[in-house]
Parts: structure tokens; C-alpha cells; sequence
């Protein structure tokens, strides 16, 4: 088969490499029907990640049809048609037990495309198969469910949830990438009064408006905390969403936060951040941060196939599964290609 195979920092190669086989009782193989690419895979690139090796089989979101399943996988069958999750689960370790599969002590986690070749290729191994895929319902789009393998629930879960999001509040986002927009998404489930939407790039606001922003602030030139106080009273934002992850962006997000609101911090930080805890002790401010766990994907499909999720908006441009080398270009590039996310299906 052919896979997008990670050579190094700044390497990568679409190559023939041997299909995937099953290696332990819980695998499935899967033929992989469409896959997209997600920042994170542009860090392992930048080789910001060290402990993903030269040779490693990139990507982490994919739907695919199962050809292949271990002899220890109980609800599985070749041709049924699954998401892969983005997180692996043993599901009987003690995280797993509490939902906490992102802390996998079993030898799942953040593995995909990680720790195990992953799924940017036409045919995947997926540990702990009956645990780390769901079954996809015939009236959800491969297009749509790959959105769920990773950047739904993470904004859900590490962004809306964690940040405990009310009908009435003020929502500040920070970063309108997929992972700032898919928060927009999923926070205007809560019926809050205002999502206001900061970035520095104009495209990514108007996308924000689109996945219903009510307010967007061009970071640079216009004034956030201003933005934030006209609506609120002065006070400041109940939910701050940092979804960039630089020491500016969060230290950005420690101010806009209003007194005894939450700050959700979704970015992945590659650098120290300044906390100013003499300021955010007295004003009973809540921070919480986290990788993703994806315990809330039964439900985010539950509401895709009730059409609750409009995620019309957020697939840019579409290739063959072949094509992963000018995908890679064109989502590395999004001020020059507008790319939100980029997926390519057979
Ligand atoms: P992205 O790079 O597509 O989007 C980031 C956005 O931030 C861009 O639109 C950019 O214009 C904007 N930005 C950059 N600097 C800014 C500044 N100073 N002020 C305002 N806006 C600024 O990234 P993404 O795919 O949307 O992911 C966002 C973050 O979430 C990344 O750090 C990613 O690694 C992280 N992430 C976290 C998890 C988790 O489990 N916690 C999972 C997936 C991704
Ligand atoms: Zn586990």
C-alpha cells in the first residue's frame, strides 16, 4: 500500500511501504475511505515532536471500512463503515474506567500517527478496535464524521465543557483555526448571548461569522478586551476559549476573563506561559487545559445525525487519497489558500 510517511523534520514522502497487518487480538486493519490532515501532524513536520520517529506513518483522523479484525475484537466485522478515533483506548485501565482515554495507561492515548503508524494511507492498523472506532450511521457523510476523529471533541470537551458553558454567557474565543471555529460550533449549542471571535487573520474571521460569531475582533488592529467589556458590562468574557497556543494568546485570554469566569486553554503550548496568578488568584478565576479524550464522540454523532452540527463550512478543499503531497501544501499555507481543513476520500 501506499502511506504518508514522516522522514524526518521537514520530511515527508507518499511511499509504498507493506500493508498493515493485525498484530494483537483487539486490531482491526481498515481500508481508509477518507482521512484529512490536522495541525498537530504540521508540529511532528516542524519536529516539534521528538519522540515520533523517521519511518512513522503521520495522521490521526480518518473514516474507513473495516477489512480485517483480531480475534479478541467483539463488535466488529469486515465492511462495517467507522470513524477512527484520534485517541486509543484499552478500556479497562484505570483512566480508561474514568473516561479519561487521552491518559490511557493500557498503551493507548495519543497514539496514531504518534507512538503507531497512523491512517494517512490507504489501509490502517487501529489498536483496541472496539474501543477506538465508532460505527457511522448511513445518513452521516464520511466527510462530516472525519471532522469528529479529532477537532470537534477536542473544542467540545477541552474548550465548551471544561469551560462549563451557560445559555446567556459571553464566549471569548481566541484562535479561528478549525479548533477555534469548531468551539464556535459547539458553544452556540449552549445558547450563550455573544461568541465573540479574536485572530489576526481576516479570512479566519469571516469563517468565524460563518460558524456564528456575533463579534470578531482583527487582532493587531482592533482592541479585544475592549470588544469583550462593551458587551458585558465592563466586567469581561464568563468562558475565554484560548485555541492558538502561544504566551500571548494565553496571556491574552488571563485578561478578558471576568471575575469568577473560566479560562479553557485548548491550545498546545510549545513554550512556557507567564500565569499571573496576582492577578487571576483574587478574581476566583477558573483555568483548566487538556488533551482531548473524545468521551463525548457518541454524542457529537448523535447530534451530526440529528442535524444539529453544521459543519458545511468547515472542509475547504477536497482531493483523491493520492494526493497527499499538494494537501500537505495547501493546508500548510492557509493565508495564501484560505484551507480550514482539507480531506481527501477515495
Ligand atoms: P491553526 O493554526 O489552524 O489556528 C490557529 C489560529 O490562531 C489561526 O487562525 C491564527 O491566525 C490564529 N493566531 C495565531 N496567532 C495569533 C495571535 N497572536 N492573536 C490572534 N490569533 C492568532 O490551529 P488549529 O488546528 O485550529 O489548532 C489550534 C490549537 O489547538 C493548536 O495549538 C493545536 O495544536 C491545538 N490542539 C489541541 C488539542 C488538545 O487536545 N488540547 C487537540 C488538537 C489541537
Ligand atoms: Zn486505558
Amino acid at each position: 500500500m501506499k502511506a504518508l510517511v514522516y522522514g524526518g523534520p521537514g520530511s515527508r514522502s507518499w511511499t509504498e511501504i507493506p500493508d498493515p497487518v493485525i498484530r494483537d487480538p483487539r486490531d482491526a486493519v481498515i481500508r481508509v475511505d477518507a482521512v484529512t490532515i490536522c495541525g498537530t501532524d504540521l508540529h511532528i513536520l516542524g519536529g516539534d515532536v521528538p519522540a515520533v520517529e523517521p519511518g512513522r506513518v503521520l495522521g490521526h483522523e480518518a473514516v474507513g471500512t473495516v477489512v480485517e479484525v483480531g480475534s479478541g475484537v467483539a463488535g466488529l466485522a469486515p465492511g462495517d463503515r467507522v470513524l477512527a478515533s484520534c485517541i486509543s483506548a484499552c478500556g479497562i485501565c484505570r483512566y480508561c474506567r474514568d473516561g479519561a482515554y487521552g491518559q490511557c495507561l493500557g498503551g493507548g492515548g495519543w497514539i496514531l500517527g504518534h507512538r503507531v503508524d497512523g491512517v494517512q494511507a490507504e489501509l490502517a492498523r487501529i489498536p483496541f478496535a472496539d474501543l477506538s472506532t465508532y460505527k457511522l450511521p448511513d445518513q452521516v457523510s464520511d466527510e462530516a464524521a472525519v471532522l469528529l476523529a479529532d477537532i470537534l471533541p477536542t473544542s467540545y470537551e477541552v474548550g465548551v465543557l471544561n469551560g462549563g458553558v451557560r445559555p446567556g454567557d459571553t464566549v471569548a474565543i481566541v484562535g479561528a483555526g478549525p479548533i477555534g471555529l469548531a468551539a464556535v460550533l459547539t458553544a452556540r449549542l449552549y445558547s450563550p448571548a455573544h461568541v465573540i471571535v479574536i485572530d489576526k487573520a481576516e479570512s479566519r474571521l469571516q469563517a468565524a461569522k460563518l460558524f456564528g460569531a456575533d463579534i470578531t475582533v482583527l487582532a493587531g488592529t482592533e482592541d479585544p478586551l475592549a470588544a469583550v467589556r462593551s458587551v458585558t458590562g465592563g466586567l469581561g468574557a464568563d468562558v475565554v476559549i484560548e485555541a492558538v497556543g502561544t504566551p500571548q494568546t494565553f496571556e491574552l485570554c488571563a485578561t478578558l476573563v471576568r471575575a469568577g469566569g473560566h479560562l479553557a486553554n485548548v491550545g498546545v503550548h510549545g513554550k512556557p506561559v507567564t500565569l499571573h496568578l496576582e492577578d487571576l488568584w483574587i478574581r476566583n478565576v477558573t483555568i483548566t487545559t487538556g488533551l482531548v479524550d473524545t468521551y463525548s464522540t457518541p454524542k457529537l454523532l448523535d447530534m451530526l445525525v440529528a442535524g444539529q452540527l453544521d459543519l458545511g463550512h468547515m472542509v475547504t478543499h477536497r482531493f483523491g487519497i493520492g494526493d497527499f503531497m499538494q494537501a500537505y501544501d495547501v493546508f500548510a499555507d492557509p493565508a495564501r489558500t484560505g484551507a480550514l481543513k482539507v480531506v481527501l476520500s477515495r
